[in-house]
């Protein structure tokens, strides 16, 4: 595939895709539209070589897998990760406020979001609906309201003279969105509320009664190209939907010699421990289905390489001194290798030398970040699936800026090179590692 059409595709992913669960709906699609087959979890699975396979869990985490012709022993496994969640804001169990006369949502945090771009957005709500159907069974659907719902205005500055000196934000008081007047508090269950909007609109059946729900805020503006020459893209959620869909598009590039593999985790921001996050055992139990022998499955493994994607900081031009100077990767320059010395990323010599030398062969730059020494690191979904599945693991990811806002930016070319630089990994049939001596 071309940048032009690569970039249309991973730009309608995003806004397809407003929560994890419709992340994972839509490269359901794109890998079974790529012959890849799904194998529930709990079911027996019978593998073929040479077949393309993926399962689910959660509807919030998905594997996706090639076994290869070549035996795993001889080739090792090319393993990409990525994760499907967003830092963002979640719908509150009993969300019901009326206040001024208004109706507003209560809602959570979902990771570490930077709140201030949520302020003067028009927001939707998307999410996990389960519901009574009405006629005795219980039924689960994905809902996305697509237009705006809600918003969270900002206070003038006029009643806040210090705002752009010293505004602070108290995520229980001064987020909660409003979505209508309701003067007469005529609306007292949300979701007897929203049941009755969905039926009329088709989306549930007439006697449907909601019992629980994982919904979510988003914003409806759509991601688009940005900048003079479209050399951008801007949108949210590109932590971490533009590495899921890149590893998406790379697997379905692969052969079917080698075993590939592709693992997009749910929960990343919010720490990976979960029954579907990479600090739980979803990985682990598919590996071993694959090879229950366990020497077998730790002889494969030390053959093998994790390639765990996930963005990085692009230095900024308004906050250059955020970076070392020797270490602040540029949008459109290239992938970039993260690096750090107390294990915040997993790379080390031989997983980064192995990639330089796979982007060589691609032509693709590279480039590299480490934090500056007196700042804190943050993590990602590398070093824990290192832990979890000892095998050897490289952090990667394109340079953007503004990460975790609700509008994050990136180069209209990274995301482009990122796909090639996977597409050769999962294409390259020669060994992995360098064996321990
Ligand atoms: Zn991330």
């Amino acid at each position: 595939m071309n940048k032009q059409p690569y970039n249309q595709q991973l730009l309608d992913f995003i806004y397809q895709s407003p929560t994890p669960f419709h992340a994972v709906k839509n490269m359901r699609e794109i890998l079974e539209a790529g012959g890849f087959t799904r194998l529930p979890e709990e079911t027996d699975w019978d593998i073929q070589p040479g077949g393309r396979y993926y399962t689910v869990r959660n509807g919030s985490s998905l594997i996706a897998f090639i076994a290869g012709r070549q035996s795993a022993l001889e080739s090792g496994m090319r393993l990409v990760g990525a994760h499907t969640d967003s830092p963002c804001l979640k719908v509150k169990p009993k969300p019901e406020l009326n206040r001024q006369g208004y109706f507003q949502l209560g809602v959570e945090v979902y990771g570490g979001a930077l709140l201030n771009p949520w302020f003067d957005r028009d927001l939707s709500i998307a999410g996990r609906l389960v519901f009574d159907s009405g006629e005795g069974s219980l039924d689960q659907t994905l809902i996305d309201l697509k237009r705006p719902v809600a918003v969270i205005p900002s206070l003038a500055i006029h009643l806040d003279r210090d705002a752009n000196n010293e505004r602070k934000v108290n995520p229980q008081t001064d987020i909660p969105p409003l979505l209508f007047r309701d003067p007469d508090k005529s609306v007292t269950d949300f979701f007897e509320f929203l049941a009755k909007e969905l039926s009329s609109s088709g989306d549930l059946p007439e006697k449907a009664r909601i019992l629980d729900h994982e919904l979510y805020l988003y914003d409806c503006q759509k991601p688009a190209l940005t900048g003079m020459q479209s050399e951008f893209i801007s949108g949210a959620r590109l932590d971490n939907l533009l590495s899921c869909f890149t590893g998406v598009q790379a697997l379905l590039e692969a052969g079917d010699q080698v075993s590939c593999m592709l693992v997009c985790n749910d929960h990343e921001e919010v720490g990976s421990t979960s029954a579907c996050g990479a600090n739980g055992p979803m990985l682990q139990s598919v590996l071993q289905r694959l090879y229950p022998d366990p020497g077998l499955l730790t002889r494969v493994m030390r053959q093998s390489l994790l390639v765990s994607a996930d963005n990085a900081h692009g230095i900024h031009p308004n906050f250059a001194d955020r970076h070392d100077n020797n270490h602040g990767p540029r949008l459109n320059e290239g992938p970039v290798i993260k690096v750090n010395a107390n294990q915040r990323y997993a790379t080390n010599s031989i997983s980064a030398a192995m990639f330089r030398h796979l982007c060589e062969k691609e032509g693709v730059a590279v480039q590299t970040f480490v934090n500056r020494t007196d700042l804190s690191c943050g993590s990602t979904i590398g070093p824990i699936t290192a832990a979890m599945i000892g095998v050897q693991t490289l952090d990667v990811g394109v340079p953007t800026f503004a990460m975790h806002s609700i509008r994050e930016m990136a180069g209209a070319d990274d995301a482009f090179n990122l796909y090639r630089a996977l597409r050769g990994f999962y294409n390259h049939q020669s060994t992995l590692t360098i064996q321990e001596t």
